[in-house]
């Protein structure tokens, strides 16, 4: 792609938008790499998204997409065929004119994992269980499915979700409710919390782990705070823990790539910019 032609800058599109940490995160990479260009906020309301998307091309290299244009975004894109299996996109980029959109928090889990507990997918395919079935969780179990996966129990409080993931991606995919959540604990060696219960301001998720093996590893992907009760539970009875903060991190570097044309790093200096962010604006 010749990138001498396309305009320097980036964006997030989201609504409300203003609470976004994206910026923070291309910026710091946009200075690291001495590359000029710049990534802002936009805040689209629903009601504006078609005429904002075709219009993008004139001032935008590209886009990340947030709540709660994911679903919409898909529609009305070249979707690649993992943002096809979530049927959300999260990142778009312009190829010849036309948009194009993939969905990075799939790898940004799974990358989060790989760093944060190494050899969590072996050396026998991983039992997963995740709490929740909303859009992050369907992308997780996706993503799961693709690591080779044996099982993914999806648990959630509105049974219908829970079903439509399973149905989606199909076997080894189950949808379960919160009463089997101990049974399927005893056999699980990864249990994700894919629920907003534990965010800031959010209620509570309190869960008895004591049935997980010892050997298994919890990650939440709620990021604020940092360590969520569920991850402080699970560090405390002797379980590998992953906070959220890294697939926030990782999911943004496939499309500062697709951008400005240079593979980001995520660096303990960026993780310590976002977290001074966080402790400054929970
Ligand atoms: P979503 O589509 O709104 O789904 C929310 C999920 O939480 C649903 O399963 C919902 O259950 C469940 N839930 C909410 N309140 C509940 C309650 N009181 N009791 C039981 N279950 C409850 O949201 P999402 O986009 O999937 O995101 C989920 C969370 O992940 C959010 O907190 C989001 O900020 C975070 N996230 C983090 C990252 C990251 O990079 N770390 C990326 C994406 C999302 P029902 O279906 O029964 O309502």
């Amino acid at each position: 792609m010749n990138m001498m032609n396309l305009p320097s800058k980036a964006c997030v599109i989201g609504h409300p938008i203003k609470h976004s940490r994206s910026p923070l995160i291309q910026n710091f990479w946009l200075r690291e790499h001495g590359l000029q260009g710049s990534y802002e906020r936009v805040d689209v309301a629903p009601a504006e998204l078609a005429e904002f998307l075709a219009e993008l091309p004139a001032t935008f290299r590209g886009c990340n997409v947030t709540v709660p244009h994911k679903e919409a975004v898909f529609r009305r894109v070249v979707a690649d065929e993992t943002a096809r299996a979530v049927e959300a996109v999260n990142t778009v980029w312009v190829e010849n004119g036309l948009l194009r959109g993939t969905n990075t928090d799939i790898y940004g889990f799974l990358a989060n994992l790989d760093v944060g507990a190494p050899g969590w997918d072996g050396p026998s395919p991983p039992r997963v269980v995740i709490l929740g079935a909303g859009g992050a969780a369907r992308g997780i179990a996706y993503g799961l499915l693709q690591r080779g996966a044996e099982s993914v129990a999806v648990v959630n409080r509105t049974a219908s979700r829970a079903d439509a993931i399973a149905r989606a991606l199909g076997d080894p995919v189950s949808a379960h409710d919160w009463d089997e959540l101990d049974v399927l604990l005893h056999d699980c060696s990864l249990l994700v919390n894919a629920t907003s219960l534990g965010m800031t301001g959010q209620p509570p998720l309190s869960i008895d782990l004591s049935p997980l093996r010892p050997d298994a590893v919890v990650t939440d992907i709620v990021y604020v705070p940092l360590e969520t009760p569920l991850l402080a539970a699970a560090r405390k009875q002797g379980n590998r823990t992953v906070d959220g903060l890294g697939m926030l991190l990782h999911q943004a570097a496939p499309g500062f790539e697709k951008w400005f044309g240079a593979r980001p790093r995520v660096t303990d200096e960026l993780r310590r910019l976002v977290v001074a962010d966080i402790e400054a604006h929970p």
